[in-house]
């Protein structure tokens, strides 16, 4: 099967089937307080207090491959300022609520989110393997929203009786923070139905811990009949390491096509530079742009906000930058809208 590229297997992940993974143990072995993480990067611990308390409204959650592309020392560090709370979280700004895209009222199914015509979205596995700061769904009731194995069938049901379903989209969460095991048996049961067409997989575990594309993933990703697409989640060129870049590598022998989605955020990318850096190292690594989001609304996260105005002016400038497909789209997220929505 996939034997194109070179991939070291581990004697434990052969003998326990994938429960023991190595991405396992660097994800239970996250960093999952405040304290840790600014002793860890040598911070002033100054912004002790206000990361506690952002911590208290959303936990911290930083795997060592994320932290290892950190700057030590530097509280302005665009990776840093993704995963690091802050005060500023816990003010109220109007217009920021706690679920900006109104997704529980599409659920038609537990985990099962039919917005977009075509495509349904599920959300594969509740948790993921970093706590982005901004994420739209810090809010969200992952717990209710993770499928039981029983509710499955019902989900999967829903798919094999909807013949206008051509696609489905793995998210969470984050989709590969599932076992494989588990992926392994839902790929299967998508590729059973006759009108599905493409397998789509949201994730950003691929980037924050590299060794999550392991042999036991590349098996059910490279055998599916399904066409792959795996969307990557980058916000800035120095996330994408050798690491990084090698795991996309596996990712596409195994026959995925690698699209990105970036969130524009205030001092992390908001600058031509840094989004014309962004677009060209995702190409080096084999990634092309597909989407730039402004913000959704999400109570604790106003701080990140660029207004619309100056992000048309920003793609502007980035236009006369890039070769055309080096472009991502600018959108929003706008509920009840059946499609996401060029700005
Ligand atoms: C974003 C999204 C999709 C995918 O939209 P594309 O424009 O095809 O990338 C599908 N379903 C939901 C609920 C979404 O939010
Ligand atoms: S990986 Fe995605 S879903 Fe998970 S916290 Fe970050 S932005 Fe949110």
């Amino acid at each position: 099967m996939i034997t194109r590229t070179p991939i070291a297997v581990h004697r434990e992940e052969v003998e326990a089937g994938g429960s023991g993974a190595r991405w396992q143990r660097q994800l239970s072995e996250s960093i999952r307080d405040p304290a840790t993480l600014c002793h860890r990067l040598g911070l002033d611990p100054a912004l002790l207090p206000g990361a506690e308390q952002g911590h208290d409204l959303f936990e911290v959650r930083v795997p060592e491959a994320y932290l290892s592309r950190i700057r030590a020392g530097d509280p302005a560090d665009p990776l840093l300022r993704q995963v690091l709370p802050l005060g500023d979280e816990a003010r109220a700004v109007a217009g920021f609520i706690d679920d900006p895209l109104q997704e529980r009222e599409h659920a038609p199914r537990p985990g099962l989110i039919h917005k977009y015509a075509n495509r349904v979205l599920l959300i594969a596995s509740p948790t993921c393997a970093i706590n982005c700061r901004y994420c739209f769904r810090r809010h969200f009731p992952y717990a209710e929203n993770a499928p039981s194995l029983r509710e499955w069938d019902a989900t999967l049901d829903y798919l094999r009786q909807d013949e206008t379903i051509h696609e489905v989209i793995l998210s969470g969460g984050d989709p590969l923070a599932s076992s494989d095991r588990r992926l392994a048996w839902l790929v299967e049961q998508l590729d059973a139905i006759p009108h599905l067409k493409r397998l789509r997989i949201h994730t950003r575990l691929p980037v924050v811990i590299p060794d999550r594309v392991d042999t036991a993933l590349l098996a059910w990703l490279g055998s599916t009949r399904l066409q792959r697409v795996v969307v990557l989640h980058i916000n800035h060129a120095r996330e994408i390491d050798a690491a990084v870049e090698a795991a996309c590598s596996r990712l596409q022998a195994a026959g995925a096509t690698l699209l990105n989605q970036s969130v524009l955020l205030r001092g992390i990318n908001d600058d031509v530079e840094t989004l014309a850096t962004l677009s060209e190292r995702l190409f080096e690594a084999g990634i092309l742009p597909y989407y730039l989001h402004v913000l959704d609304p999400v109570a604790g996260a106003a701080h990140f906000d660029v207004d619309d105005r100056e992000a048309r002016t920003l793609v502007q400038a980035l236009r006369q930058r890039l070769a055309g497909f080096l472009m991502p789209r600018l959108v929003r997220e706008i509920p009840g809208e059946a499609s996401k929505t060029p700005l």
